[in-house]
């Protein structure tokens, strides 16, 4: 028996029953942060039925940047994305690391060279923008807000998943996608294990570039290095504000819970940074009001899928943002997750998830691992090891080195194509 088809009153009140999905198994995804909404475009420009859960009323994304590389910006472009990420990203010309004293580490070139091997500019970009680029590939009948979800079950008798609500509404669908992020509900059926502290916390903010000198307004990522903190800045809204994220260790005793919202003190952030070199100093002597979040990842999973349930993004393999990764290995998940949804009757569901974490799980564990590795190695103090992760990182500072990551590519077909698609 397929669920949630018997009636067209329970096909409503499903969330599916607007559209004739006919026979095609319906997803629902809980989550409509950048993985859950990549998600639904890319499913929606493939004709696979879904609908999106979003515990929040209003949409609003946090005020700061995201960086991305083009191994997410080549499935945006082809998704329809170009000119929204024209209007508001910024393309940068350089990756520079330097030393808290100003001292030349590294510089990875991007701008045209990256285009060149790539196929895709490097951006940057307000993540609101991104967002709203991304909530306009949804169908907005199709995105459920203020549905908080409490619990989903596997029904294996009926061959579908029972989704309970914070409301008391109870939902079906044949599949269900945990783009729920790093708290995700979703994970919790499938897995006991939870996030795990790092100890570090970072304030993230945003400045006008109209209260900093002319350096601000480059195009480039700059990032500094020094004892017991880093700090990384670039421009976003087209250039008219910089993005800041400063990195320290949190003091010990009960870790803080991750929230996307909690109030920092800029002072604080002024007392660690304030006599660093250049723009550092500028940034933070200009900023008024700042946030601060703890961070957290947990270790890479063996499996995240079962036959009728599986995770994306934060959901699947929460990182430390340490290799600007997160969202971009968010919207590689959605673009493979869409390419092995397309085409499959709901009886071949099991096997396509299989196929889906098969793809995911080598490429984000080996990020998650090198993001957590990196918070080792970016805070050393001045001395020996300091000058030898110095050395290592001018050596392999030129753009070649970043192949692996930046020219992986997704959404290829996973099957023999039955059935033309229209983007991914
Ligand atoms: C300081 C910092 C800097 C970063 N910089 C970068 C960067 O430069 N580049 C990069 O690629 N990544 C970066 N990241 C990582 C990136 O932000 C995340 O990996 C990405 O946002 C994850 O997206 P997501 O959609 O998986 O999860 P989220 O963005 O967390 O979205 C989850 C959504 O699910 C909803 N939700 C949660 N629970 C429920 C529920 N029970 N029911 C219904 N809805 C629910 C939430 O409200 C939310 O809308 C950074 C992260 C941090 C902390």
């Amino acid at each position: 028996m397929r669920l949630g088809r018997d009636s067209g009153a329970q096909r409503r009140a499903d969330g599916f029953g607007h559209a004739p999905d006919g026979e095609r198994p319906r997803v629902a995804v809980v989550g409509a942060g950048i993985g859950g909404l990549t998600l639904a475009g890319a499913m929606a420009a493939r004709g696979v039925p879904y609908v999106v859960y979003e515990q929040t009323r209003e949409l609003a994304e946090v005020g700061a940047g995201v960086q991305l590389s083009p191994n997410a910006i080549r499935p945006l472009l082809r998704l329809g994305l170009g000119p929204a990420l024209r209007e508001h990203a910024v393309r940068i010309e350089a990756m520079e690391v330097r030393g808290w004293n100003g001292r030349p580490i590294a510089r990875t070139p991007l701008g045209a060279e990256c285009e060149r091997m790539f196929a895709a500019p490097y951006l940057t970009i307000h993540r609101a923008h991104l967002h709203d680029a991304l909530l306009s590939l949804v169908d907005r009948e199709r995105l459920r807000l203020g549905e908080r979800l409490r619990s989903a079950e596997a029904l294996p008798e009926e061959g579908g998943v029972r989704l309970a609500f914070d409301d008391g509404s109870v939902r079906t669908a044949d599949v269900v996608v945990g783009a729920d992020g790093i708290h995700s509900t979703v994970r919790e059926t499938l897995n006991t294990d939870a996030p795990v502290f790092s100890g570090l916390g970072i304030y993230r903010g945003l400045v006008p570039v109209t209260a900093l000198p002319p350096a601000a307004r480059e195009r480039l990522v700059r990032l500094w290095l020094g004892p017991g903190g880093h700090f990384v800045c670039y421009p976003v809204a087209s250039g008219a504000y910089l993005s800041y994220a400063a990195t320290v260790p949190l003091a010990s005793g009960t870790p803080p819970r991750e929230s996307w919202s909690r109030p920092g003190d800029a002072e604080a952030l002024r007392g660690v940074f304030g006599a660093w070199s250049g723009l550092v100093a500028d940034v933070v002597a200009a900023v008024d009001a700042t946030h601060l979040w703890a961070l957290y990842d947990r270790p890479p999973l063996r499996a995240w899928s079962t036959d009728r349930i599986t995770l994306l993004g934060d959901a699947a393999h929460p990182m430390l943002p340490f290799m600007a990764q997160g969202a971009n290995q968010a919207i590689e998940d959605a673009m493979d997750l869409a390419a092995c949804l397309t085409g499959a009757g709901a009886e071949e569901m099991p096997a396509r998830l299989a196929r889906y974490e098969a793809m995911r799980i080598p490429r984000t564990a080996e990020i998650q691992r090198g993001s957590r590795g990196n918070a080792g190695i970016l805070h050393l103090a001045d001395g020996p090891a300091q000058r030898r992760r110095d050395a290592q990182m001018a050596v392999h500072a030129a753009l070649r080195d970043r192949t692996a990551l930046y020219a992986h590519e997704t959404g290829r077909s996973v099957v023999p194509a039955a059935e033309p698609v229209a983007a991914g």
